[in-house]
């Protein structure tokens, strides 16, 4: 703190990412992020662009990832916004389209970067609960609102609304601007970008960081009718002209060109998912249902933050999170198999010297 500081640097409450520690011989399963690694090709071009070109900026409008994208999800490059990374989408989104007269509507329990913009950008806001099976109600959000946000899957829950739901929604709340957050879709829910051409008001946010394995090069994006990328660039050119350089828009356009390799990775995750859920059903967790590249899960009568403070003693990270209703929920991420053999191992040891309370 400091006698420099503006008011609003008082009044932030910033977001606390998942910890990024080296430790030695650390299974990360913290931050979602992919045990694969991105695409061979994307690598390839990624290293095309270290060259004499980077004294030249960046194409401020990134043409050629927008064009890619649009045709790769059948819509046109006009309705494509790019970012650095989603949550920078996110940001401009809050910024452009979700500040009105009455609050903007998420779930009590989700992305906790949803607050935090809300208070940097001023925007009042009302938490609508999950229902006892943690899952969003669509029938809950017939209220005043000013406009909706949803992750779907949701996190850190990892379950799953269907398009015909989210569908619901949007006809509920025609004159509300709707924003979907598909960070984790790919996993196994349902897009809801072919709405966006019969939806004028809806948004649909994904990133490259988690099905593609690219959370290093911070690409993120949009899809929604003209009117709303519009806002969103609005705000981007008032902020930042440049927000990904050249190698993110190159890297970006190879990942997504490599369909092959995505499909490969994608249902490398899901039979992981697969084999976690199996491995941790047999320790006698409750586990949600998950279409994400995680489980979020609670072993009954145990202490969720000591569990997690035990498996970091043996390197194995999860994160968790101190919100009463989740306390004791671990949300973990889906790694490699001898990830999940070591996360599996270290929680049957701990399980079983500690009794439940
Ligand atoms: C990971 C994540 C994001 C942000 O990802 P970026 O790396 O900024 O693209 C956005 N929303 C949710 C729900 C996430 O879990």
């Amino acid at each position: 703190m400091s006698r420099f500081w503006s008011d609003l640097a008082h009044t932030l409450q910033p977001y606390v990412p998942g910890e990024q520690p080296r430790i030695p011989g650390l299974v990360k399963l913290n931050t979602n992020e992919s045990p694969l690694g991105p695409s061979p090709r994307a690598l390839e071009a990624i290293r095309a662009e270290a060259a004499e070109t980077l004294r030249l900026y960046p194409d401020p409008e990134s043409t050629a990832l927008r064009q890619t994208l649009a045709a790769y999800h059948g819509v046109a490059p006009e309705q494509v916004f790019v970012g650095n990374g989603s949550d920078e989408v996110l940001a401009h989104a809050f910024a452009a389209l979700l500040k009105h007269d009455a609050p903007l509507l998420f779930p009590d329990i989700t992305y906790s970067f949803y607050p935090v913009y809300c208070r940097l950008f001023g925007i009042a806001f009302e938490t609508v609960p999950l229902d006892g099976a943690m899952r969003i109600r669509i029938e809950d959000y017939r209220r005043p609102a000013g406009a909706i946000i949803l992750a779907n899957p949701n996190a850190p829950t990892g379950v799953a609304l269907s398009r015909a739901q989210i569908e619901t929604l949007l006809e509920d709340h025609p004159d509300q601007p709707v924003v979907i957050d598909e960070a984790y879709v790919d996993f196994g829910a349902e897009t809801a970008i072919p709405l966006v051409n019969t939806h004028p008001n809806l948004l649909v946010v994904q990133t490259l960081s988690k099905s593609r394995a690219l959370a290093g090069l911070r690409v993120g994006y949009a899809i929604g009718d003209v009117g709303l990328i519009d806002a969103l660039n609005r705000v981007k050119n008032s902020f930042n002209s440049y927000p990904l350089g050249r190698a993110a828009q190159a890297g970006a356009v190879a990942s997504i060109k490599d369909e092959t390799y995505f499909q490969a990775g994608r249902a490398a995750i899901i039979a992981g998912r697969a084999r976690l859920n199996a491995g941790l059903a047999v320790l006698g967790f409750e586990i949600l249902p998950s279409a994400a590249n995680f489980v979020f899960a609670r072993a009954p009568g145990r202490d969720g933050a000591r569990l997690a403070a035990e498996l970091r003693a043996q390197a194995v990270l999860v994160r968790r999170f101190s919100t009463p209703r989740i306390a004791d929920f671990l949300r973990i991420t889906v790694g490699t198999d001898a990830q999940t053999d070591r996360l599996l191992t270290a929680l049957a040891s701990i399980l079983a010297e500690t009794p439940a309370s």
